[in-house]
């Protein structure tokens, strides 16, 4: 396994390399959802490589990039034993140098939900994940569907570019009270993290009412906004078309209940397809 900080031994690591190349991009303090990627990506591709870069370009002033975790030996270790054959872990200076000045703008799908929290969010997403594809050249690129707005607005980047690779989504990797991974549940204390999984009963609710008949919108969010009780606070709550982000007046499948709640300074996400 190669490990490199610089991005022409990683363009030079996977050049020659076996095809198909798979690239997992991750922001590190991995756990069991990026090893999911990983796994897949060991069984589809002949080369695996794996990005770790916390992208400041995608934190807003006042958000978590400094203290985000960070726990590069630990992550070295663990895909190591996952079998990747390349990580590329470049600089916040050799990722953005002096003069950088170039970005991705994804359109309206990037402005909603998590958008509209996190103005600029999506911009540096999609600006990093050209950057990563642009260097690396994977076939393949592997991303969670615990992140589905990113996915959507990576597929839009994908189509609109005419980038020569398939994103691949995989299915949310989740505690066994149903709280999905994120790095960011280390931010919550005792209390927070026994809160945390009513964030998915309400979105269960909310698959649960429409599968049960219920066409209208708002009547079915209102059935999983019940599951949310203080000290949790909803940022947002919803029913959305998987592909725009669009809120439709009545639910048709396939569609996507989305949804994100502070516990204390911590905002998680996530989201539950609607078959
Ligand atoms: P991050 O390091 O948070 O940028 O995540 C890197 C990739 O791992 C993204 O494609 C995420 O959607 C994915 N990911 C994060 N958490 C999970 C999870 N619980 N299950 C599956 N994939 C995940």
């Amino acid at each position: 396994m190669q490990v490199t900080r610089d991005p022409s031994q990683a363009r030079d690591a996977v050049r020659h390399a076996e095809r198909p190349l798979g690239l997992v991009p991750t922001m590190g303090a991995l756990h069991a959802g990026h090893l999911e990627l990983v796994a897949r990506a060991r069984a589809e591709c002949r080369t695996v490589a794996v990005s770790i870069f916390v992208n400041p370009l995608q934190f807003g002033p006042g958000e978590d990039f400094e203290r985000y975790p960070r726990a590069f030996d630990g992550d070295v270790a663990a895909l190591r034993a996952a079998g990747a054959d390349v990580i590329y872990a470049p600089d916040v200076a050799t990722m953005y140098p002096p003069g950088f000045a170039t970005s991705v703008d994804p359109g309206p799908v990037a402005e909603r939900y998590e958008g509209a929290l996190r103005p600029g969010h999506f911009r540096g997403v999609a600006t990093v994940c050209v950057k990563l594809f642009a260097t690396m050249c994977p076939e393949r690129a592997y991303f969670g569907a615990k992140d589905a707005q990113q996915v959507a607005v990576l597929r839009r980047v994908v189509a609109d570019l005419n980038l020569p690779l398939e994103l691949v989504v995989l299915p949310t990797v989740r505690e066994p009270d149903g709280l999905a991974l994120s790095s960011r549940n280390a931010y919550l204390d005792a209390g927070e993290r026994g809160t945390a999984p009513q964030i998915h009963r309400a979105l269960d609710a909310i698959v649960h009412a429409v599968r049960c008949g219920e066409t209208d919108r708002e009547r079915a969010v209102a059935h999983g906004r019940a599951e949310l009780r203080a000290p949790l606070r909803e940022a947002y709550l919803d029913v959305v078309d998987p592909d725009t982000f669009a809120a439709p007046d009545v639910v048709r499948p396939p569609a996507l209940a989305i949804a994100s709640a502070w516990l204390g300074a911590t905002r998680l996400i996530d989201n539950e397809r609607i078959a």
